[in-house]
């Protein structure tokens, strides 16, 4: 949808060498900074005696981020009884929503360093990320102006790790501009971004009653507030099994017209045909799989290669990958950084041992020892069938087909039930039409890389086991967060 009006953030050009300067210095102050997250409460009264964990980087467990205090059940307890819905005019939530986002530009250097530094951001990855909250705070501002129906109530909004900042930042901001309260419960991972997003947030006027922060687990804080009847919708982005649950839980406890709102997980894949221009498709390819070591809900997991060019290009994909640098993402010459936690890097690790042993692992680069690093790899693969659930890494697997076969690799990408993004290289405009019109899924990516979305021009979100919709960053998804109302009168 074409929306002159929309704004998107100017971000920071690292290639010029006076922005790439001050990129510099402005973060230095933050190396070596210590932040703090716990309960942000309208009453300001956290519990005492909770339990404090320390915050460290992923790329170097040694190195203290920070600390996070954990919400307790009374932490919970207060925030649902003093949720207030956020009754200003939308004039006013707009004005307040667009401050917030000058705010989080003012304080783009500490964002930078945080990032970097809790959840592995590599330089590029941490502009991205800061340009889309405030994207995402400027479009809903907008939104939610529009709106003439009331709010729902109190949301409550879980976030994954992976975007900690730009999807924590697009839900509440989404459910802050229709006018209802929030529940703030990032991911147990990165709980220091999420904590200076609603510091600023309120600095920018919102009411500490309208946005309430709960550190905490997702069995215990998460679980809580997806089950509570006063709660009168989630929104939820993480893995698709944890949606599931949610659903349930709400199915049980709640109004059965409470909305879910879920953007969960992905099987990716893509299409490179032998009309393909190669080294265009060899850096799509290395970026949609590698780049944010793979920790994206839209990342390429499963490449399908015409037969006719398959030797020739896995060589030139290689050799590209081979270039790839991996190490701290405070460099600028990291492309990969670590994956989020122990966690994480164990169960990938498993996937590619078990690779290795059925002879399937084609190639992979050294990892580096210290941290939680996964040297970048490929894995053949008979098709996607093969791979048993998304793995959540820089992974790429690798399939071949036949000329004749692209609708039975189609077939088998839809019968995994997910629908997020599917990525085509091809020269022939049939064969656009052909997949445009075959594949159930979210996000058609063509002749281009796969990751990325641009809020107002680029809605983004998935189908079946990958996303209820609406699409973050488009037109219809603050809508979702009211209650629609007609009104009828005669004079
Ligand atoms: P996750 O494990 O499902 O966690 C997401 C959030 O849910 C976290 O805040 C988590 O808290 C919380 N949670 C866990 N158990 C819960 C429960 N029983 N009740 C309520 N909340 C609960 O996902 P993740 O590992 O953080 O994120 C990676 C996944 O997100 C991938 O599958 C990826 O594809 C998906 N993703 C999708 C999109 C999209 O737009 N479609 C975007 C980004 C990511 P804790 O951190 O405390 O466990």
């Amino acid at each position: 949808l074409f929306q002159p009006e929309r704004e998107n953030s100017r971000g920071w050009d690292l290639t010029a060498v006076d922005a790439l300067a001050e990129f510099d210095a402005g973060r230095a102050a933050f190396r070596d900074a210590k932040w703090r997250s716990e309960p942000i409460l309208a009453t300001e009264e956290a519990a005492e005696g909770a339990e404090v964990l320390p915050v460290t980087n992923p790329a170097d467990p040694s190195d203290v981020v920070g600390e996070v205090m954990m919400s307790s059940e009374a932490d919970v307890e207060n925030a649902i009884a003093h949720a207030r819905r956020w009754q200003a005019p939308a004039s006013t939530r707009g004005t307040a929503l667009r401050r917030a986002a000058d705010l989080f530009e003012e304080n783009a250097h500490e964002f930078f360093a945080l990032t970097a530094r809790e959840a592995g951001k590599t330089p590029k990855d941490a502009v991205a990320e800061l340009r889309e909250a405030v994207d995402f705070l400027r479009y809903y501002a907008a939104r939610g102006e529009e709106l003439k129906d009331p709010a729902r109530g109190t949301f409550a909004c879980i976030s994954p790790w992976n975007f900690p900042l730009a999807i924590f930042t697009g839900q509440v901001a989404a459910a802050l501009a229709a006018g209802n309260a929030v529940l703030a419960k990032p991911a147990e991972s990165t709980p220091l971004t999420a904590a200076l997003g609603v510091r600023l947030l309120h600095e920018a006027g919102v009411p500490r009653d309208a946005l309430q922060l709960l550190p905490g687990a997702g069995k215990v804080v998460g679980a809580a507030i997806t089950s509570d009847p006063r709660i009168a919708g989630v929104c939820f982005t993480g893995s698709t099994e944890t949606a599931i649950g949610i659903d349930r839980a709400m199915a049980a406890n709640m109004d059965p017209t409470a909305p879910l709102i879920a953007e969960t997980g992905g099987l990716n894949a893509m299409i490179v045909d032998s009309t393909a221009l190669p080294e265009q498709a060899v850096r799509d390819i290395v970026n949609s799989a590698f780049q944010s070591a793979g920790q994206r809900c839209s990342a390429l997991r499963m490449l399908y290669l015409q037969e006719d060019i398959a030797e020739h290009f896995l060589e030139m994909l290689k050799g590209a990958a081979e270039e790839m640098g991996i190490g701290d993402p405070w460099s600028h010459a990291t492309d990969v950084g670590p994956v989020i936690d122990a966690r994480a890097e164990k169960g990938i690790v498993e996937h590619l041992e078990k690779a290795k042993r059925e002879g399937r692992l084609m190639w992979q680069l050294d990892t580096p020892a210290k941290g939680h690093f996964i040297g970048p790899a490929l894995i053949k693969l008979g098709g996607i069938e093969d791979l048993e659930r998304e793995i959540f890494g820089p992974v790429l697997h690798v399939a071949t087909f036949k000329a004749g076969e692209i609708d039975a690799v189609i077939d088998a990408v839809n019968a995994t039930g997910y629908g997020l993004t599917f990525g085509l290289h091809t020269r022939i405009d049939e064969r656009v039409e052909q997949v445009t019109q075959r594949v159930e899924v979210g996000n058609l990516y063509v002749n281009r890389n796969q990751i990325g979305a641009i809020v107002g021009s680029q809605p983004f979100g998935g189908e079946g086991l990958s996303g209820t919709g609406p699409k973050a960053g488009g037109p219809r998804y603050v809508a979702r967060f009211t209650e629609p109302m007609r009104i009828a009168s005669l004079p």
